[in-house]
């Protein structure tokens, strides 16, 4: 994938192998009057960026792929399951002040809220919390389940789904967080979470080709 810049080198040989491909290593350092070790991390570095197919007794062939091209098929690659996080949950029937409490005490900007079976009813982010104690509410006696965003109106996501089309939703609904949810009989137990950060994360892990 080209996140790194290629040297002037890598570009030359990308040339040579373009025009003359498939082209021995030998056959290519010839051309370059350099030695065959010379060029071996050159062509270490192009073969695993994906620009170069290297085949036994045949040589390195151009494999015809852009830069962007070879982005999109490793942004292809990140699933929901490479890179979520741990839920934070709480059930239906704890206080506002309760849910505050929590949502700084484990470090979080939207806690999603839970039946006795774990499962999904509703989702509590950090301006839903305060535009109830903006009130003149009992913060400590309304439970979350008045405030909170509901069931059927909730974004989710499936560990096998791909990272970018959460990314797409998260973008779309204006929302900082979808839970990764398990479908079941009982409805949809909450087992994950991909947040903002989340996708922050999976791009730097893009630009350091550690897909
Ligand atoms: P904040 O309120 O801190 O800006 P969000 O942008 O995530 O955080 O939330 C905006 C609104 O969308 C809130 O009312 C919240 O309850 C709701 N919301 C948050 N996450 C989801 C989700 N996954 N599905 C549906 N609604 C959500």
């Amino acid at each position: 994938m080209r996140t790194i810049e290629l040297n002037k080198r890598q570009e030359t040989i990308l040339q040579i192998v373009k025009e003359n491909g498939p082209i021995t290593g030998e056959n290519i350092a010839e051309r370059l009057s350099l030695t065959r070790a010379t060029l071996r991390p050159d062509l270490a570095i192009l073969t695993m960026a994906g620009f170069l197919d290297a085949r036994p007794r045949v040589g390195y062939f151009y494999t015809g792929k852009t830069g962007t091209q070879l982005l999109t098929e490793n942004l292809m690659k990140i699933y929901v399951k490479d890179y979520q996080s741990i839920p934070v949950v709480v059930p239906s029937n704890v206080s506002v002040y309760e849910a505050i409490v929590t949502m700084f005490l484990e470090d979080v900007g939207t806690l999603f809220v839970v039946d006795e079976k774990n499962c999904l009813v509703g989702v509590l982010s950090r301006k839903d919390l305060l535009r109830a104690s903006i009130g003149k509410q009992e913060l400590s006696t309304l439970p979350v389940n008045i405030i909170m965003t509901r069931m059927p109106n909730i974004t989710v996501c499936e560990k096998d789904d791909l990272l970018i089309d959460v990314a797409k939703n998260l973008i779309e609904k204006q929302i900082d967080s979808v839970p990764v949810v398990k479908v079941s009989e009982a409805g949809y137990e909450v087992t994950g979470r991909v947040t903002k950060t989340t996708i922050a994360k999976a791009f730097i892990s893009l630009a350091d080709d550690e897909v």
